[in-house]
C-alpha cells in the first residue's frame, strides 16, 4: 500500500480509513514519522520520537484489522504526549534539565487508557519546562515555532503538542492544563484544546505543577476528536484519589444532538484589552450562535481581572511543594561540582543547575507566599478569593449554560517578543480562572488575524459548569459546523 497522503487529517476519519483498510496503520505511522523528520529541525515540538515501536504496534493493528479481530476505537492513530506526561517508552524531561534522563517505570493511567483504546504512541512534545509558561520559550531543549509562522510562539505550555498537530505532525495529542496551557496554545496554533473538569480525567503519572488545577486533555483537529480522546481517558482511576466517581456520558454518539436553544453567556469583563481580531472572532461566534438559536446573555464576572494574582499564588505554592522532590538525590540531576560542602550544598548546587530562571522563581514564588509571615497575606487569602471566584462562576451558570469569550487576548507573538513576567502571565488573564475554578473549557478556531504578514489563528473559548462536558462538546460541535470547519496549514 502506498504512503497515507494525511488528507483527511482528522483523527475519527483516519481511524475509519485504518479500518476500512483504506489505508494501513504502518502507512499512517510512516506518513507522519517522515513529516516529522522533515518538520521538527525547524518546529522543535518533538522532544523524542518511538519510530520502532510505533511501526511495531501499528503492524499489530493491520494484522487484528486483517484478521477481523476487534480492534479499539482509537486503532492505529498516532497521538503525541506531553512530555510531562510518564511513559515507560523513551524518557519523561518535562523539558527541563533536572528530569533530562528520566525513564519512568510506568505508564500514565491516560496512556494506558488510549494504549488500550488502540492508540499508538508516536512520541513526546515539547513543553515549556514544567509546564511553567505560555510561549514554549521555557523549554530547556529549545523554544518551540509556530507553524502558521515560525518567527511566532506557539503559545505554552502544551505548545509543542499544539504544533505537532497543527502541523500534521501526528492525529492528536495530549497536553496538560494548569491556568490555561492546553486551551492558549490551541488557540494559537487553530486547533482545538479542552480542559476538562478537575477530577474527569485521573492525573496519574502526570508530573505535579499545581496539583489543584492540572487536568491532562487532548488537542486535536476537529470537536468529535476531542469528544473521542476524551471519552476514552476520562473516569474513576483508583490511582488517583481526585478522580470523580461519576459515570463517564457518552459524548461521542450525542454529539450532534445541539439543543435547540441554549443560553451563551458574554462577560462585560471579556471585553478589555484584546485586539480588534481577537474581539472581531468573538463578535463573529456570537452572530453563529443567534442562527443557532442561542439566547444571548450578558453575564457579571468582576473578578476576572484579580484571577492571575489569585493563580500566581496558589500555583507557585502547589509548585514549590511538589517540585522539592526533584533534589538530586532521590529524583533528577545530581551536580558534579566537588564543592558541595554538604546535603543541604548538594540540593543546592543540583536544584541551581537543574532548574532554569522561570521555574526559579515560580519556587522562590511559592515559598514566599507559604512562608510563616505571609500565608495569611498571600496564600489564605488567595483561598478565600478562591472560593468567591467559584461563586462568581456559579452565579453566571444560574443564567446561561456556557460562558463564551477569547482563549487569549491575541493572536501568537513573536519569539523574544514578551520579555518581562508579568506581560507574559497577562496571556491567561482568560484561563486561569476555569482551573481555579475547577470547571472545564474548550478553545476552537475562530478565524485569523489578517493583520500582520502572516495570517495567523485566533481562537474563541467556551466554558460550562463542573462536569458539562456533555453539553459543552455539542454546543462546540454545533459552532464548528456553524462556522464551516477548520482552515489547514497547506503542504
Ligand atoms: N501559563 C501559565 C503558567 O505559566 C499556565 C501554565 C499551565 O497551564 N501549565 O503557569
Amino acid at each position: 500500500m502506498s504512503a497515507h497522503s494525511l488528507d483527511t487529517n482528522d483523527l475519527v476519519s483516519l481511524r475509519d480509513d485504518i479500518r476500512s483498510r483504506k489505508t494501513s496503520a504502518c502507512a499512517t505511522v510512516g506518513a507522519y514519522l517522515a513529516r516529522i523528520e522533515s518538520q521538527n529541525p525547524t518546529l522543535n515540538a518533538f522532544r523524542e520520537t518511538f519510530a520502532d515501536d510505533a511501526r511495531a504496534s501499528a503492524s499489530r493493528v493491520d494484522q487484528a484489522i486483517a484478521a477481523g479481530d476487534p480492534v479499539g476505537p482509537l486503532a492505529g492513530v498516532p497521538i503525541a504526549i506531553k512530555d510531562n506526561i510518564v511513559t515507560r517508552l523513551g524518557r519523561t524531561s518535562c523539558s527541563s534539565r533536572i528530569l533530562e534522563n528520566y525513564r519512568s517505570p510506568f505508564d500514565a493511567t491516560v496512556i494506558e487508557r488510549l494504549t488500550t483504546a488502540g492508540a499508538i504512541l508516536i512520541g513526546k512534545t515539547n513543553m515549556d519546562e514544567f509546564a511553567m509558561g505560555s510561549s514554549c520559550e521555557t523549554c530547556a531543549f529549545g523554544a518551540v515555532r509556530n507553524p502558521w509562522d515560525t518567527s511566532r510562539v506557539p503559545g505554552g505550555s502544551s505548545g509543542g503538542s499544539a504544533a505537532a498537530v497543527a502541523a500534521n505532525l501526528c492525529a492528536a495529542a495530549l497536553g496538560s492544563d494548569t491556568g490555561g496551557s492546553i486551551r492558549q496554545p490551541a488557540s494559537l496554533c487553530g486547533i482545538v484544546g479542552l480542559k476538562p473538569t478537575f477530577g474527569r480525567v485521573s492525573r496519574y503519572g502526570l508530573v505535579a505543577f499545581g496539583s489543584s488545577l492540572d487536568q491532562i486533555g487532548p488537542l486535536t483537529h476537529s470537536v468529535r476528536d476531542s469528544a473521542l480522546l476524551y471519552q476514552c481517558m476520562a473516569g474513576d482511576d483508583h490511582h488517583d484519589s481526585t478522580c470523580a466517581p461519576h459515570p463517564v456520558e457518552d459524548v461521542v454518539t450525542t454529539l450532534d444532538e445541539t439543543p435547540r436553544t441554549f443560553r451563551v453567556g458574554l462577560p462585560l469583563q471579556y471585553r478589555k484589552g484584546n485586539s480588534s481580531a481577537v474581539d472581531a472572532a468573538v463578535t463573529r461566534a456570537v452572530e453563529h450562535f443567534r442562527t443557532m438559536g442561542a439566547e444571548i446573555v450578558d453575564v457579571d464576572l468582576p473578578l476576572t481581572d484579580v484571577g492571575i494574582s489569585t493563580y500566581y499564588v496558589i500555583a507557585p505554592a502547589e509548585a514549590c511543594s511538589n517540585l522539592a522532590r526533584f533534589d538530586g538525590i532521590r529524583y533528577g540531576h545530581r551536580t558534579a561540582s566537588p564543592s558541595a560542602q554538604d546535603l543541604f550544598d548538594l540540593y543546592a548546587q543540583s536544584r541551581a543547575e537543574g532548574f532554569g530562571p522561570e521555574v526559579q522563581r515560580r519556587i522562590m514564588l511559592g515559598t514566599y507566599v507559604l512562608s510563616a509571615g505571609y500565608y495569611d497575606a498571600y496564600y489564605r487569602r488567595a483561598l478565600q478569593i478562591r472560593r468567591l471566584i467559584k461563586r462568581e462562576f456559579d452565579a453566571a451558570f444560574a443564567l446561561c449554560d456556557v460562558i463564551l469569550g477569547p482563549t487569549s487576548p491575541t493572536a501568537a507573538f513573536s519569539l523574544g517578543g514578551v520579555t518581562d513576567p508579568l506581560s507574559m502571565y497577562m496571556c491567561d488573564v482568560y484561563t486561569v480562572n476555569t482551573n481555579i475554578a475547577g470547571i472545564c473549557g474548550i478553545s476552537l478556531p475562530a478565524g485569523f488575524d489578517e493583520s500582520g504578514a502572516a495570517r495567523l489563528p485566533v481562537g474563541i473559548q467556551l466554558q460550562a459548569q463542573a462536569f458539562a462536558e456533555p453539553l459543552l462538546f455539542k454546543i462546540a460541535r454545533g459552532y464548528e459546523r456553524a462556522q464551516g470547519g477548520r482552515e489547514q496549514i497547506a503542504g
